[in-house]
């Protein structure tokens, strides 16, 4: 064994050994994995290998496309075959919602490049005769789609990668994890210990026990899982093989296996497995089948293919296999852990774990995924994701596996955990919540009298006509929107500018102003955009995305140097209140008993105030495009701000404000958000941003890149559309053609209520960006004609929020 390494890679399964593979791909060979019994040795070995492009995120949509059309490359350099089977994908509708999520797909898929299309239910039978056609009312075909053979794929990517030099280690069992003051890991194993500069923990099934020989929770959990495998059928000797086919509906997935049919399904009540603890003695051994568990799913699968009712069951797999929250896997680098790195709750290893190895490479070799991974990403959870809330939550998930997801749902498990203190306040006020973070926020207001609760729909809801009413308040009056989840930070020391300047693009502001700051990453591309108030000399507020605190918190502490800076989230320490709209100065004037006019409070200041009795800090600005202020307290004042806003407010037309009000304001300001518009993908020059960044400074991170952007003009540009939509807005993800061929993709759209208009931003090749451009957006299946707007729908100059 050897003693010292660049990489140690934890875990012999698909996973480990994809990222040990692409760890060589990219030309890094002193890498190890390290394996407590044999490769497959955790889930790998009992998979149904199935494997497929379709996902809710089409950036890990595309991560999937690349790991399928990977195997032949590894079969190639390996000589070990994958068992490819390509018999094509069947997705079956069985309602008129799932046609809406399957057209939504297939426009998806088109703009990603994949094949995908909408057949009638009588194609879908010619391919797949076991169906019972009246139970579906469409379908979907995706040719690259089938299953593979999970041993045969592990050892392919286990083989190439030693091929070009890795070194595999069996039987080795890591045991402990310790740190050395450079920052490289004492990997100790049963076969000795390896110090390896960086280590990987792609532990699978003990991925938490992994985590936690460095301190780490992980938020994962495995659950058990049946397929069964029938006896031989007649019917399929000498046919074509079946397509790898999902059964939304009967929450069933099946494919042809030899001459019988695999059926698996994701019961509603699933089972956690070893919810606490693996135990390291695990032998690759099959769980007890428990078919009463699946009895209605396998009844309703009876019912959708009656050929299968008289079959025999040959045989009953149940093995466990992990979970994150949200059913993404987590990937990358982990805060505050120098040099550690985590590739695991994959659970699609077989759809995803190409990609995940190649992300994780790419990171670890070049500083960068090199994709749009956020969705991926380990940091998008943080300490709020313990353990207790990641068992309510993969349950959820996992019972919902094949439920059709609705673009306005709010899933209940785990909630509410992290609350402001004024939540009780808002559910009385009529407020239906969303989650982000943990975090409890009101999204809107159901109107007096009616029930606080959102009807599901790809469609304009219930909520859409109390935001349009939310949304004149700020237009016509005032609105209070709760601001609490904002990431907020405090940046301090005599170095405090210096950092700040050199994490983002724009100029710092003086004492008591305020500026907005995009972040790059070297490639030039936006990895945050933030506002940043200057407190004093030497102290900054800066807000960003809440869901991403994480993320950004990461990256900064990377970068901070030896001495000079304190950086700290604020968290639920700061908390906020925003108030909005033509009459917010009279009610900030009333409860300050200041001088608020534009001269003596103007735009983009930041202050210290007094506001009734409560001290707070204010900020001339909101992101709703009006007259207004955000106001930060600390918890122990919210509800007494709340108050006073509430009783004053009264005489100016004070309204309650959720976010999907604030959200329709923002979209007729064409103001991007993060995670939407700015994205790891694009340039600040192709988001609009350009008037951020400072070229003049003369370093930032991403400089030269911005510059070279800046120069030779950017590839796309982010556009706002008018959308000729009826009853749907679109959303995001939905391609922008033109001629109808798709050119661009939709980042984020809905109904602007103030100027009445279904608006989309959009990204499209900037040649295409004219004004005036006639594009269309695919809205549920069909094309809607879309022009571009030129300036923003609402006060293009920005009077209303200066004056
Ligand atoms: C019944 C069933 C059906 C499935 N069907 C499909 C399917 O059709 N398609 C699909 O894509 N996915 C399927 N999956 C999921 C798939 O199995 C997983 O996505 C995949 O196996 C995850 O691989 P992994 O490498 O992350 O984890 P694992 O396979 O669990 O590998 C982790 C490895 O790490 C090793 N290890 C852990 N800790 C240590 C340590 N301290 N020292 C040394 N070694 C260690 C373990 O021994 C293990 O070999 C299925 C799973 C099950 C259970």
């Amino acid at each position: 064994m050897k003693s010292h390494v660049r990489v140690a890679v934890i875990g012999g399964g698909v996973v480990g050994c994809s990222v040990l593979y692409h760890l060589t791909k990219l030309g890094w060979k002193d890498v190890v994995l390290l394996e407590r019994a044999e490769l497959t040795a955790g889930s790998t070995w009992h998979a149904a290998g199935g494997m497929h492009t379709l996902n809710g995120d089409p950036n890990v949509a595309k991560l999937q496309k690349y790991t399928i059309e990977l195997y032949k490359e590894i079969e190639a350099i390996s000589g070990q075959s994958c068992g490819l089977h390509m018999p094509g994908g069947l997705m079956l509708a069985g309602t008129k919602d799932r046609m809406d999520w399957l057209k939504m797909a297939v426009a998806r898929g088109d703009y990603l490049g994949m094949d995908a299309q909408l057949i009638s239910v009588e194609e879908a039978a010619k391919l797949l005769p076991l169906i019972d056609k009246s139970q579906f009312v469409g379908a979907m075909w995706d040719p690259l789609d089938g299953y593979v053979d999970p041993s045969g794929v592990t050892n392919a990517y286990a083989k190439s990668a030693t091929l070009a030099g890795a070194e595999i280690y069996r039987h080795t069992r890591v045991e402990d994890l310790t740190q050395n003051p450079d920052g490289s890991w004492n990997v100790v194993t049963t076969g000795g210990t390896i110090v390896a500069e960086h280590v990987i923990n792609a532990g699978g099934l003990w991925a938490r026990e992994v985590g936690r020989m460095v301190g780490l929770e992980l938020p994962i959990l495995a659950m058990e899982h049946q397929y069964l495998i029938t006896e031989d059928m007649p019917s399929l000797v000498g046919m074509p093989e079946l397509p790898h086919t999902i059964d939304f509906e009967g929450e069933i997935y099946l494919r042809q296996e030899r001459q019988s049919v695999l059926l698996g399904t994701y019961e509603h009540n699933g089972t956690p497995w070893s919810a606490k603890t693996t135990p390291w003695d695990f032998p690759a051994e099959l769980l007890p089948p428990n078919l009463d568990r699946i009895a209605g799913n396998l009844e309703v699968g009876f019912k959708h293919f009656p050929a299968l009712e008289n079959v025999g069951i040959r045989r009953i797999i149940n093995g466990p296999f992990t979970f994150a929250p949200d059913g993404n896997p987590l990937v990358g680098p982990v805060r505050g852990l120098k040099n550690f790195w985590v590739a695991c709750g994959v659970m699609a290893g077989f759809s995803q774990g190409g990609g995940v190895g190649l992300a994780l490479a790419n990171w670890l070799i070049n500083g960068d995924p090199g994709f749009d991974i956020w969705a991926m990403d380990v940091a998008r959870y943080g300490d709020w994701a313990t353990r207790p809330y990641t068992n309510a939550k993969v349950r959820e998930n996992y019972g919902r596996r094949f439920r059709v997801s609705f673009p306005n749902e709010e899933l209940p498990a785990g909630r509410p955990l992290r609350t402001s203190p004024l939540y009780d306040r808002q559910k009385q006020a009529g407020a239906v919540f969303g989650a982000a973070w943990g975090l409890e926020y009101p999204l809107w207001y159901a109107p007096r009298g009616t029930e606080a609760v959102e009807q599901v729909s790809f469609r304009r809801s219930n909520a859409h006509a109390p935001i349009g009413t939310e949304c004149a308040a700020v237009r016509h009056a005032v609105g209070m929107i709760e601001t609490s989840g904002y990431a907020k930070y405090a940046v301090f020391g005599p170095q405090a500018e210096a950092f700040l300047s050199r994490m983002l693009t724009n100029r710092m502001p003086e004492p008591g102003r305020i500026v907005l700051a995009p972040m790059l990453n070297p490639n030039g591309k936006l990895i945050g955009d933030f506002t940043v108030a200057r407190v004093s000399s030497d102290r900054f507020h800066v807000f960003g995305t809440g869901g991403a605190e994480d993320y950004h918190l990461r990256w900064w502490q990377a970068h901070l140097p030896d001495g000079g800076v304190s950086l700290r989230s604020l968290r639920s320490g700061l908390v906020g209140l925003s108030i909005a709209g033509p009459k917010s100065r009279d009610l900030l004037a009333r409860i300050s008993g200041e001088d608020v006019s534009n001269a003596a409070f103007p735009f983009m200041h930041y202050r210290r105030m007094d506001l009734g009795m409560i001290p707070a800090r204010v900020g001339r600005l909101t992101f709703t495009g009006d007259l207004g202020y955000e106001i930060w307290v600390t918890p122990d004042y919210h509800v007494a701000l709340y108050e006073l806003l509430v009783n004053h407010g009264a005489d100016f037309g004070l309204a309650h404000v959720g976010t999907r009000a604030m959200n329709a304001l923002r979209l007729e300001k064409s103001w991007g958000t993060w995670a939407r518009e700015y994205r790891p993908i694009y340039g600040p020059y192709e988001a609009a941003l350009g008037r951020f960044v400072s070229l003049k400074k003369p370093d930032f991170i991403g400089r030269d890149a911005a510059l070279r952007e800046r120069d030779a003009g950017p590839t796309l540009k982010l556009i706002t559309l008018a959308v000729d939509a009826a009853e749907a807005d679109a959303l995001g993800d939905e391609p922008v053609r033109l001629d109808g061929k798709a050119v661009g993709w939709v980042t984020s759209g809905g109904y602007a209520h103030h100027v009445g208009r279904s608006v989309a931003m959009a990204y499209v090749p900037a040649g295409l960006a004219t004004p005036d451009a006639a594009f269309s957006v695919d809205i549920l299946g069909e094309r809607r004609a879309a022009r571009v707007v030129d300036a923003p729908l609402f006060d293009p100059n920005g009077l209303r929020m200066r004056g």
